[in-house]
């Protein structure tokens, strides 16, 4: 039988080419953010788990091309969603607005 890979770290993963320096928390936030950046995303255009972060807010399907602007680390944050849906009212975009805080008001 094939020896299994062994992996070279346990929980430091990405963050351990930093060694012990910086702090934990430090590291750990790196790691969740980076872990977010490089992961595969489902495209909006086809639908496959291709999307990955081509430069700073870009991302980018590997399997049909399309390129499109989102969040810095992730594709999508809660901020362009309501931005997105403010644009898509239009006019009414306001009224959206203020349907939206009050929605957020009722989750808390
Ligand atoms: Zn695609």
């Amino acid at each position: 039988m094939a020896k299994k890979r062994r992996k070279k770290t346990k929980k430091t993963g990405v963050t351990a080419r930093f060694g012990a320096r910086y702090g934990k928390r430090v590291r750990d936030n790196v790691k969740k953010i980076e872990e977010k950046k490089r992961a595969k995303y489902v495209c909006p255009k086809c639908g496959k788990v291709s999307v990955k972060r081509e430069r700073y807010a870009v991302w980018k399907c590997t399997k049909c091309g399309a390129e499109f602007s989102g969040g810095a680390y992730v594709p999508q944050t809660e901020a362009g969603r309501i931005a997105l849906r403010a644009v898509q009212a239009g006019p009414k975009a306001k009224e959206v607005l203020v349907e939206i805080e009050e929605e957020e008001a009722k989750e808390e």
